[in-house]
């Protein structure tokens, strides 16, 4: 289950989306509203400057 890495809450929306590049998972944070990204295939945390790059390639 996803947990929020500022406020340790669970209460986790997720989104999965499909880029040109694969499949990123949204999150976002219901507890204080922070929101991240997440590469679904690797797993690894993304910043949204390199999603943004990612639907614009
Ligand atoms: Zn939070």
């Amino acid at each position: 289950m996803p947990q929020c890495s500022k406020c340790r809450s669970t209460d986790v929306m997720h989104v999965r989306l499909t880029l040109r590049t694969g499949p990123v998972l949204f999150h976002h944070c219901r507890g204080c509203e922070h929101r991240w990204w997440v590469d679904a295939e690797a797993g690894d945390r993304i910043e949204l400057p390199q999603v943004l790059s990612r639907v614009a390639a």
